[in-house]
């Protein structure tokens, strides 16, 4: 699985050090595979690349780019299994998460952006203006590991339908799904220039990107600290920043909910991916009369995530992505002052496995309801009545996602009231075409349909 090379306007060029970064395979903590360490100076060649590539892309009529994003989509289909494998490998996602969401959804992503793409466009005008949409020009793309060829997809495909040309730098834990995207980017025939991948460390190619005076416009997925740095670099040239960050999102079970469904479906939310999501409803929010149960039952739901090797079916919670996410996990476990439910079950000598865990009667202000965890941890908090419930989930300096279970009136009253960039009502599923973002310290930009495509344009106002 080494890599040895990155590529630039539209061919594999080798890095300009010979430094690598190994990637490790974080179910056995085996070395996996090497990929070459980025430099500035390999930043500074893809930009120049991407800024050649530019004024071409921009003039291709959408329709055509859509077309182009149709025949990566064909090729990058044709890879669905090595995807979902790569991400098995390197990140440690279950199978059944890797085939269905890790492979699955940046799939789907992708055919939606070639499918907008393709779709004509209709003439905005506000009196005898004309309003044009134009790309933004170059994009920086800084990715985490959680999800991550579904993170580079969601910004890549929306750029490059809107006409932008794209600098990428994966996280240096799992850059080999994003290998996959560029060997398909390259069969498809994709412009020379028009994507380019530079693998390496946040603080020398991330921080390159983000500094970069040619760079236009830096979409970062990660967290809040390194957005907010991210952003700073930014501002010294005002280059526009979309930035989607942590979450601490609310699961709010009301008194008129189906409480064994929204357990069960909140312990899988919290749980997916072993809570390695920004969205995980990681804080359940319970009416008093159903409190007790509620607890029951999520222990329960918490005990069948087996932790165990990815490729066992039977393995429903992978390990974390490293040694050291596993051990931040592990402080706030260890530092917890609130009543632990579940959460002794054995885990794998080797591997960075933290056990499904619950605790009830947890503080709203304390730091396991405040903090993002990103670890299978589930905190249990109750409530009195919906103002209460309103109180408690927007008491959070996060404002990503949530849930409301409860009679549709109800429930409906209850999401509007939410200060965050979504709300999932009785368990309605993901919607990969509606925007995705956050609320306060969430980020801001929206990712995802056509909300997504407008983020990397600009507005133009023509007078006649
Ligand atoms: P980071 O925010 O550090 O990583 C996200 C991306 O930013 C990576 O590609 C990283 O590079 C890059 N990066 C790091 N430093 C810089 C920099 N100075 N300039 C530009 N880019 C940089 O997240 P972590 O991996 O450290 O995770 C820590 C915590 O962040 C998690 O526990 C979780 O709470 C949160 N998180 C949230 C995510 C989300 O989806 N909202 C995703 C990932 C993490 P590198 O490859 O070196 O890591």
């Amino acid at each position: 699985m080494n890599r040895d090379s990155l590529y630039i306007g539209g061919r594999w060029v080798p890095a300009s050090s010979g430094e690598t970064i190994a990637v490790e395979n974080p179910a056995t903590e085996e070395t996996l595979a090497h990929v070459p360490a980025g430099s500035a100076e390999d930043v500074d060649r893809a930009v120049a690349a991407a800024r050649a590539a530019f004024d071409d892309w921009a003039a291709t009529p959408m329709a055509e780019r859509g077309a182009v994003l149709g025949k990566l989509h064909e090729a990058l289909s044709a890879r669905a299994g090595e995807i979902a494998r790569t991400v098995g490998l390197e990140l440690g996602a279950p199978l059944k998460v890797a085939k269905a969401v890790q492979a699955g959804l940046p799939l789907t992503v992708l055919r939606g952006y070639a499918d907008l793409a393709a779709q004509p466009v209709e003439e905005e005008t506000a009196g005898h203006s004309l309003i044009v949409r134009e790309p933004v020009g170059v994009v920086g793309a800084i990715t985490p590991w959680n999800y991550p060829l579904h993170q580079v997809v969601a910004k890549v495909a929306a750029a490059l339908a809107a006409g932008c040309t794209v600098v990428l730098k994966p996280s240096e834990l799992t850059p080999l799904v994003a290998y996959l995207l560029l060997d398909a980017a390259d069969e498809a025939g994709l412009p020379a220039g028009v994507l380019n991948l530079v693998p390496g460390t946040g603080p020398v190619v991330g921080a390159a990107i983000a500094a970069h005076p040619d760079v236009d416009m830096v979409s970062f997925t990660g967290s809040t600290a390194t957005g907010r740095a991210v952003s700073h670099a930014a501002a010294d040239r005002i280059a526009r920043v979309a930035l989607e960050l942590g979450g601490k999102s609310a699961n709010v079970i009301l008194e008129d909910a189906d409480v064994t469904k929204a357990v069960k479906v909140g312990v899988g939310n919290a749980f997916l991916n072993s809570g390695q999501t920004c969205t995980a409803w990681t804080r359940m929010l319970v009416h008093r009369s159903h409190y007790d149960a509620a607890v029951e039952l999520a222990a329960s739901a918490a005990e069948a995530y087996r932790t165990g090797d990815p490729f066992d079916e039977s393995t429903r919670l992978g390990p974390l992505v490293s040694a050291a996410q596993r051990d931040r996990v592990r402080g706030f476990i260890d530092r917890a002052d609130a009543r632990l439910v579940t959460g002794n079950a054995p885990v794998p000598d080797k591997g960075y496995f933290v056990p499904a865990t619950v605790f009830a009667d947890v503080d709203p202000d304390s730091e396991l309801a405040q903090e993002e965890i990103f670890g299978p941890v589930l905190s249990i908090i109750p409530f009195d009545d919906d103002d209460h419930a309103v109180r408690i989930a927007n008491n959070s300096r996060y404002g990503l996602a949530g849930g409301v279970w409860g009679s549709p009136e109800r429930a409906l009253a209850v999401g509007r009231r939410m200060r965050t960039g979504a709300v999932d009502l009785n368990g309605a599923a993901f919607n990969p075409v509606a925007p995705f973002g956050g609320y306060k310290q969430s980020g801001f930009g929206r990712e995802l349909g056509v909300h997504g495509l407008t983020e990397f344009q600009q507005t133009k106002a023509i007078q006649r």
